[in-house]
């Protein structure tokens, strides 16, 4: 592989709109608001954390972990929306420590007699990415588990966002990484377990399809081509990269740069909406 590594998720903002990669990735511009989805990804990302330790058998703070990103985020410039999103994080605080424990009642559903052989694996020749837990079934193969922590039970956007996790190319890359380390434990199956406050955790199955994979290895392949081609010319990326044609999310939501591209990018728009924070290459 020539040029820097990329990850399944910066591959897959490519694939969704090569602008939205450029914003986010080369320009790092991130939304200065701090929304429910901000609040939701930091919330998934601690009981992940938590969890994580929980298993190694070392202490752990769940609501410390999360105040002290949270006051990172708010260090940088960020700010949070209007819509009560600062009076919702107590709530997300009891959150995280109610989808902790039910993820740890409900192992015998979604682990049963599977021993887990790794934890937030980091896989250094795919961007850095992590998989959740890693998990030898009884029979052998291999099981991935990613967990999802809901802000809300019944939310509408559920069943869209389900789909996306069954039938995306994220529920297959990730096991695909896995599998190119050459290990002996050949990852077959995806699971994803949804914590819901007040209800039991819903547990889906994805079944790795090697037709599938085989495609978006090769697709992912073609991605990491065109990320370092255009990386090698910074001076004209800004001219050669693509836009979606809709600016809307897959879980239907309008994108995050919709003002800033709408409005041609201007540099005052991007000024008043995000902040730049420079990432890590690896
Ligand atoms: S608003 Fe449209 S063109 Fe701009 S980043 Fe989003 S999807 Fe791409």
């Amino acid at each position: 592989m020539i040029g820097r590594t990329i990850s399944p998720s910066e591959a897959t903002d490519f694939q969704f709109c090569q602008k939205f990669w450029y914003n986010r990735r080369h320009l790092c511009m991130i939304p200065q608001k701090i929304g429910y989805k901000e609040l939701a990804a930091m919330m998934g990302q601690t009981v992940g954390w938590m969890y994580d330790l929980h298993i190694r058998q070392e202490p752990f703070d769940g609501i410390e972990y999360f105040t002290t990103n949270l006051e990172a985020q708010l260090a940088c410039g960020r700010q949070y929306d209007y819509n009560g999103v600062e009076e919702y994080v107590p709530k997300v605080k009891q959150l995280i420590l109610n989808h902790f424990k039910s993820l740890c009642e409900s192992e015998p559903r979604w682990l049963g007699d599977g021993k887990i052989i790794a934890s937030e694996p980091v896989m250094a020749m795919w961007g850095n990415s992590r998989q959740d837990l890693v998990i030898e079934l009884p029979s052998g193969k291999g099981m991935v588990v990613d967990i999802k922590c809901k802000l809300k039970a019944d939310s509408p956007k559920f069943a869209t966002s389900r789909d996306i996790d069954l039938n995306g190319n994220q529920a297959q890359m990730y096991p695909l990484a896995w599998n190119s380390l050459n290990l002996p434990l050949k990852i077959k199956v995806m699971r994803f377990v949804y914590l819901q406050d007040g209800r039991e955790p819903i547990i889906e199955d994805t079944i790795i399809n090697i037709k599938r994979t085989e495609r978006w290895l090769q697709a992912y392949h073609n991605v990491v081509g065109q990320i370092n081609i255009l990386e090698a010319h910074p001076e004209s990326m800004a001219n050669r990269i693509t836009e979606n044609p809709y600016h809307i999310t897959p879980w239907g939501y309008p994108c995050e740069y919709l003002n800033y591209c709408m409005q041609g990018e201007n540099p005052q728009g991007a000024l008043g909406e995000f902040i730049q924070i420079q990432r890590v290459r690896t």
